[in-house]
């Protein structure tokens, strides 16, 4: 018999509500009890004093790299740096090579996964053949594989009847279509926010309307198909309108938005650091305030960090020739956290919005605490002060624009299924 006894921690439990001093023991994978005058025989004990005690959070959006590109990530190291993250599940995109578009891929990821990572791996699987955008992928057999979502990440399926049949076939088996949104014919060249920024660097534009068009599209076909729509890593203050109206009219969408579109606007990029350079890009100061807002009112539902490693030698190039994307696992909890110490959300709010509500959008256990539910727990100490320094992290990548800077908050204990599998002085568990 296992036994984990977190002690003095603040518990917070947004599914019940539940903010309170208490202690908790984990028992046999499970939440065994709650209370004063636990003192267990035979417990790890886990010391929370000033700590948060929180149901373990689950990321919407995460590259893993494996199969095809082990050299930037792989499901080992990626799960490493989830756990390091708080993250007791992450949901993993279907670009790698070969494309999860088949069963086999599928059942690939998930064997590694059982073997190699801490924590859950969920994998999402392409909704088009090859990511294409041009034949549907079998979403019933990908679907009793494991898949848990339906996403062309990174492309955009800009043929609306490809997309109609794709939110179609999604509601046979109830999950979620998630939607890289951006018009590629708007995009163009563009590898920065359209704008004053994008003038002074020089570079062509990527303007927010090629998120917005999209964002309105993709809402009309799941009104009209009755699926669920979940819109990934939310840029503008224009989807986030869009959203919001539809979710007013009854459409079942979600969404997410990133850590770093929370953070930084466009003006990051003007040192030309290809660590800022991702898709969608940064955007204006009105947008993340919009994005910032949405996530507080909720019509964000959800913060996925679009943890997405690429090597050091494919970054150090010129900034319109590297790749998209940064890595988030070991970031978000602090980067996040700054919308908390800002009054933006209350602690509970925080929780919902990185453990209950993504899993409630993956519909996975998870994202509560209760008496007899497994044990995915993770511990926050919101005043730890660290400096991020991606070469002594569990990620295989460094292309972080953290690097170096001093953060406030961070992941101290992960729990998944009842087992530690991360403590900050004692490094991955598992
Ligand atoms: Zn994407």
């Amino acid at each position: 018999m296992s036994r984990i006894w977190i002690r003095g921690g603040r518990v917070l439990d947004p599914a019940v509500e539940l903010d309170a001093r208490v202690d908790v023991l984990v028992e046999d994978g499970r939440i065994a009890a709650f209370g004063d005058d636990l003192a267990p025989t035979g417990a790890e004990r886990i010391d929370a004093d000033g700590c948060w005690v929180m149901p373990g959070f689950v990321d919407l959006h995460t590259h893993l790299r494996e199969p095809g590109q082990e050299y930037k990530e792989d499901i080992a190291s990626g799960g490493r740096a989830a756990a390091a993250g708080g993250f007791t599940a992450v949901a993993c995109m279907a670009n790698t090579n070969p494309v999860n578009d088949d069963p086999s891929v599928t059942d690939f990821i998930l064997d590694r996964a059982r073997q190699d990572a801490p924590v859950r791996v969920y994998p999402v699987a392409a909704a088009t053949r090859g990511l294409r955008g041009e034949t549907m992928t079998e979403m019933v057999a990908l679907a009793a594989a494991g898949a848990v979502a339906f996403s062309d990440d990174g492309q955009t399926i800009m043929n609306s009847g490809v997309m109609r049949r794709v939110l179609e076939y999604s509601r046979l088996v109830g999950a979620p279509v998630i939607v890289h949104a951006e018009d590629r014919t708007l995009v163009g060249e563009g590898v920065v926010n359209e704008g004053p920024v994008s003038t002074r660097l020089g570079l062509p534009g990527n303007p927010a309307v090629a998120e917005s068009v999209c964002v309105a599209r993709d809402l009309m076909l799941a009104e009209a198909t009755g699926a669920h729509l979940h819109v990934g890593h939310v840029s503008t203050a224009a989807a986030v309108e869009l959203i919001r109206a539809a979710r007013g009219r009854g459409v079942h969408v979600t969404a997410e938005v990133t850590p770093h579109h929370l953070a930084l606007t466009d003006e990051a990029t003007l040192g030309y650091d290809t660590n800022t350079k991702m898709a969608p890009p940064l955007r204006s100061a009105a947008d993340v305030r919009a994005c910032r807002r949405a996530l507080a009112d909720g019509t964000i539902d959800a913060v996925a960090t679009d943890h997405a490693p690429h090597a050091v030698h494919e970054k150090e190039v010129d900034f319109a020739e590297a790749p998209n994307g940064i890595i988030g696992l070991e970031t978000a909890v602090p980067v996040v956290l700054e919308l908390v110490r800002a009054g933006e959300l209350t602690p509970l709010e925080w929780v919902r919005r990185m453990a209950t509500n993504p899993a409630r959008i993956l519909k996975r256990p998870g994202g509560r605490l209760a008496v007899g539910t497994t044990a995915d727990v993770v511990v926050v100490d919101p005043e730890r002060r660290w400096t991020y320094d991606p070469a002594k992290g569990f990620s295989k990548s460094r292309n972080s624009p953290w690097a170096g800077q001093e953060m406030v908050g961070r992941a101290v204990v992960t729990i998944v299924d009842g087992r530690l599998v991360y403590h900050v002085d004692r490094g991955v568990l598992a």
